[in-house]
């Protein structure tokens, strides 16, 4: 039996009524669980299990919507990782914009789904008209093209992905599509930083390569792709009989916010026939800023990038971003499904997005950029970026005098890499006992084989002085 819950919002006006209740009940409860600027209440994995063990999933019988929300006021809310605070600076995780978080709200109740225009009529034309717009902002030329997506990591493997189905009909001869992988595929050979992103690996197995085909380029001492190890690196593997058939450059490396030369990797891209993709899942933020956009190099020397909104630009997960110079570099994403997306469709001027996906059901994120750009304006967007940066350069500033500490490098968008001039157990337990014991989160990773912590400064909201008293905080900790 139904219990009296409202199953839908429909425009039956008891209905709107109870949808209103609801999110105004929800909405209150949010707001009351927000009480002090900790990024965690500290529980440990065990506390946090010991309170869901005797939920049960799916009772007999339902409990109604207030009951279940006086559930999630008692355990779930008082322990999110509160992605606003300004103790909260572990990793490439935003807070949302709050016009975002009314995005979502707007986009869930309509629930769109973007993979045919019949699910999604007028979603599609603004995720259309969001990709062409973006195209221009990141500067891609008059053919470029684009389709949201889950995150960079999606973004990255589209962009393998093409780079390899496209060499292969281009300089084998050979459809992946039809064919399968051919005989010479263990040769296949990606180039990209030594500290990449990891879903280069994992996308060269997804794709049928392995992780031995990705050849991982040593960095110098900022950070970036040594350039002549990695025309060393194509040659030799020429010499070998390999087939080199994309590079991948990091604008904004997840650690460092180190960004390649494009320029340089450019020139070697079209001496060599290679795809050119940029993994500017960090660094794309910096395209809006008007200090430090040059940073990002010249994007349009690249066939195809990975964009994340849910990293700089303080959009919900999930939204990403992938775009390609030349639209008909998608054409291996095609298939025609009878009951989806038929080709006459298309010749009728009904968009179906499906034809550039990984995805079929896919979400309406595109209305999150299309609310916050407008929201925000270039000027907010830029002043939200700069600050970021900036506060970045002024704790390098900071621990860079300060004997106390070592700096991995100086930053380059809005990460800082440090360490306490100690043992690797007790910069380990300094993120611990931040976390459990101080409401501060901050991430941890290794450099030249030391444990080290990490600063990600995606918080507009975090200052100077909020910095101050964190490295306050630490060295109290260490004494
Ligand atoms: C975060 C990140 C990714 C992965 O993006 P997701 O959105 O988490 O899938 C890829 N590359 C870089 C450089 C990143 O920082």
């Amino acid at each position: 039996m139904l219990n009296n819950n409202p199953l839908l919002l429909t425009s039956d006006k008891e209905n709107l009524e109870a949808f209103k209740k609801e999110i105004e009940q929800t909405l209150n409860s949010i707001c009351k669980s927000l009480t002090n600027n900790k990024a965690y209440e500290g529980l440990s994995p065990e506390e946090l299990q010991k309170n869901l063990k005797n939920i049960t999933l799916l009772p007999n019988e339902g409990l109604g919507f207030e009951k279940v929300l006086e559930k999630v006021n008692e355990i779930i809310l008082p322990n999110f990782l509160k992605t606003s605070s300004s103790s909260y600076m572990a990793h490439l995780h935003s807070p949302a914009l709050i016009e975002s978080i009314a995005a979502e709200l707007i986009l869930s109740t309509f629930n769109q789904s973007m993979d045919s225009w019949d699910q999604s009529p007028i979603a599609t034309e603004v995720e259309v008209e969001v990709v062409n717009q973006l195209c221009k902002l990141f500067n891609l030329g008059n053919n470029s093209d684009g389709i949201f997506t889950s995150g960079g990591s999606q973004s990255n493997l589209s962009g393998i992905f093409l780079a390899r189905d496209i060499f292969c009909q281009k300089k084998l001869n050979w459809d992946i599509k039809i064919e399968g992988l051919p005989e010479n595929y263990t040769k296949f050979r990606i180039y990209t930083s030594e500290i990449s992103h990891f879903s280069m690996e994992k996308s060269a197995h997804l794709l049928g390569l392995g992780y031995k085909a990705v050849r991982k380029v040593p960095i110098d001492s900022t950070g970036i792709m040594d350039i002549d190890i990695l025309e060393e690196m194509i040659e030799s593997d020429l010499s070998n009989d390999c087939l080199p058939f994309c590079i991948v450059a990091t604008l904004g490396t997840t650690d460092y916010g180190s960004i390649d030369n494009l320029k340089k990797i450019s020139k070697l891209c079209k001496k060599y026939g290679i795809w050119l993709h940029a993994d500017a899942a960090y660094g794309s933020g910096l395209i809006v800023s008007s200090k430090y956009k040059d940073r990002l190099g010249d994007i349009s020397l690249c066939d195809s990038i990975t964009v994340d909104f849910h990293k700089m630009f303080l959009l919900p997960i999930s939204c990403g971003l992938f775009l390609v110079k030349d639209s008909k570099t998608f054409e291996p994403f095609s298939f025609h499904a009878d009951y989806l997306n038929r080709e006459e469709d298309e010749e009728e001027g009904y968009v179906n997005l499906v034809g550039k996906s990984l995805q079929t059901t896919r979400r309406f994120d595109a209305l999150k950029v299309w609310m916050a750009f407008q929201v925000r304006g270039k000027d907010g967007y830029s002043n939200i970026i700069d600050t970021c940066v900036e506060n970045a350069q002024y704790l390098y500033n900071k621990l860079i005098v300060d004997d106390y500490f070592e700096v991995a490098m100086k930053p380059e968008i809005s990460s800082l890499v440090f360490r306490l001039n100690n043992t690797d157990e007790v910069n380990k337990k300094v993120r611990k006992q931040l976390l459990h014991k101080e409401g501060i989160v901050i991430g941890q990773t290794v450099f030249n084989n030391k444990t080290f912590l990490k600063f990600t400064l995606l918080n507009p909201l975090i200052t100077h002085s909020s910095l101050d008293s964190i490295i306050d905080v630490i060295k109290n900790i260490d004494k």
